[in-house]
């Protein structure tokens, strides 16, 4: 059996492609819908609105389930990485909580309609688990565990996982899933063409024209003229509320092997960054396999990509033993400014045109609410997490509107973090922690080090004026734009920046 590295990449999911082949759009229409995108969140939007008596097209520029879907890991879970502190400190306990419910029960939703269609997709119940392998990241679980008994999310903080992977300490969220994605959307695409929706692949969006009867322009000049239109193409191919400021993209790595030691089931993400791994199991021709994938960088920042492979092998060679060698891709996924994705209107102005994206890895459940979410606006009923995931939230207030219109460039990432969170005092931060914290009603970047000092920065960066973050991993702040890296007194590590933070002085020493 094979143990090398396979030479094409190729997933899992697609050998073989289960869709069916659907044609080009070859005439103008008139339809309820046009939805873009036929991944997790066109696919399952679709669906919805179909079920709802709507007239949808699905359109894709490529073929169906051949985007980021196709190339994903699919666990469903409500536990995406270290999130519940940084949500409470920036959004709130009462959102923080509606973000782990909307996740939970879009993996309800999942789960019922596999049950209810009789999908036979390989789903799975399982924990999910968080560890870190570096003793001084246990502090982060720790927080994070705090988080969710704050938030009453179910889980716990462990020092022993069910598999031994060097690890420090662990939390665990129980009861979470994985499946086969292309299974799933098979069935609801399925279903979608026997409620009468249509689909056409090979056809790029390439222009909307706004109005109350809006009209999707494709690459050939075809028109669809519709009542709503629903962006799911992953970065916005319509781009009226300055995303291209306020996405970035982020890659992983991705193998599938036979192990030669029993896996013992679970579903695994490291924290340790650089260095991330994660680890599914899946069953391939009835045999046990497991995933494993990691070594996330930001797009356009990786070392030669072989190299990613090579350490995900290693890593699994030291981990289980690896019997064969099955396959191997990489994808990348989008993430927003606050990490929490934009779903719902594209703006305020655009009542007709929808978005969903930015899902920062975490777009099996994300999809599913954004599809719930969308589906309850265009039906006019009232969705509990509207607020929470509306892209306009960084433009709510009107003079940040208008700073955005003369300077799109940088606008968007600029304002975003300057407003409308909450963030720490400089006071409350521990030894050896960096946070976003607020100063004479400033974002800045705070940091106290191991000998109880602050080091306080302006957080916006020299290079386009985005907002940079912590790295807590690193103990540098990161702009989340161009990928430019300070320390904690501000010099620049890395560029494109070459103007170092500004330091901000504290009236009083704050310990
Ligand atoms: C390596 C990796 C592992 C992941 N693992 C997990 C996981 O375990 N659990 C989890 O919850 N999430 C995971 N994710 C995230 C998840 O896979 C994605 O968030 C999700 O698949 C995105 O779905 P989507 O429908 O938004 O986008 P996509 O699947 O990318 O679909 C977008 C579609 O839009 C089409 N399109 C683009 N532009 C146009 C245009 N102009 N006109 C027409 N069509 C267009 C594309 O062809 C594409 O088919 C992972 C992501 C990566 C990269």
């Amino acid at each position: 059996m094979n143990s090398q590295i396979p030479i094409y990449p190729e997933p899992y999911w697609r050998d073989p492609n289960p869709f069916p082949e659907f044609p080009n759009l070859k005439e103008d229409l008139k339809t309820d819908v046009v939805v873009v995108g036929a991944g997790i969140a066109g696919i399952t939007t679709a669906y919805l609105l179909a079920k709802e008596g709507k007239n949808i097209i699905l359109v894709d520029a490529g073929r169906v389930g051949n985007g980021t879907t196709g190339h994903t890991t699919a666990k469903i879970t409500a536990q995406h990485d270290v999130i519940y502190d940084e949500l409470i400190q920036h959004f709130g306990t009462a959102e923080a909580e509606s973000y782990y419910l909307a996740n939970m029960s879009a993996k309800k939703f999942i789960e019922n309609t596999i049950h209810q269609l009789a999908i036979d997709c390989d789903f799975k119940q399982e924990d999910a688990y968080l560890y870190t392998i570096d003793d001084a990241n246990k502090a982060k679980l720790e927080t994070e565990a705090k988080a969710y008994q704050t938030l009453g999310i179910k889980g716990s903080y462990m020092d022993k996982l069910p598999l031994e992977l060097g690890e420090k300490a662990g939390l665990v969220m129980p009861s979470q899933a994985r499946f086969h994605p292309l299974r799933y959307l098979q069935k609801l695409l399925d279903e979608f063409v026997s409620l009468g929706g249509k689909v056409f692949e090979n056809t790029t969006v390439v222009d909307i024209e706004e109005g109350h009867h809006p009209t999707v322009i494709t690459r050939e000049n075809l028109k669809i003229t519709c009542q709503d239109v629903v962006l799911c193409t992953h970065f916005p191919c319509y781009d009226k509320g300055a995303f291209f400021a306020r996405l970035h993209a982020d890659r992983s790595y991705v193998l599938a092997i036979k192990p030669e030691k029993v896996y013992p089931g679970g579903m695994y993400l490291s924290i340790d960054s650089p260095a991330t791994r994660s680890l599914r199991e899946v069953t391939i021709n009835g045999e046990q396999h497991v995933l494993v994938g990691g070594q996330s960088h930001k797009t356009g920042k990786g070392v030669c990509t072989m190299q990613h492979y090579e350490v995900l092998e290693q890593f699994a060679r030291d981990t289980f033993g690896i019997k064969a060698y099955l396959y191997r891709w990489s994808a990348q996924d989008l993430i927003t400014l606050d990490k929490v994705p934009y779903i719902g209107r594209m703006t305020e102005k655009h009542r007709n045109i929808y978005i969903a994206t930015g899902f920062r890895k975490w777009g099996m459940s994300h999809s599913t609410i954004s599809a719930l979410l969308i589906t309850d606006l265009i039906m006019e009923r009232p969705n509990p997490y509207e607020k929470l995931y509306t892209p306009s939230r960084f433009q709510a207030d009107p003079s940040l509107r208008n700073a955005v219109v003369q300077n799109l460039d940088v606008a968007g990432t600029l304002l975003a973090g300057k407003v409308g969170l909450t963030f720490k005092e400089p006071k409350d931060l521990a030894k050896d922690e960096g946070a976003v914290v607020m100063v004479d009603g400033q974002r800045c970047g705070g940091y106290r080090d191991s000998d109880g000092d602050l080091h306080i920065v302006d957080s916006t960066c020299t290079h386009m004026g985005c907002e940079v973050e912590w790295n807590h991993g690193d103990r540098t702040w990161d702009c989340p734009c161009h990928g430019s890296r300070f320390s904690t007194d501000g010099e620049v590590i890395e560029g494109p920046a070459e103007r170092p933070l500004g330091k901000v002085a504290l009236e009083v020493e704050q310990r």
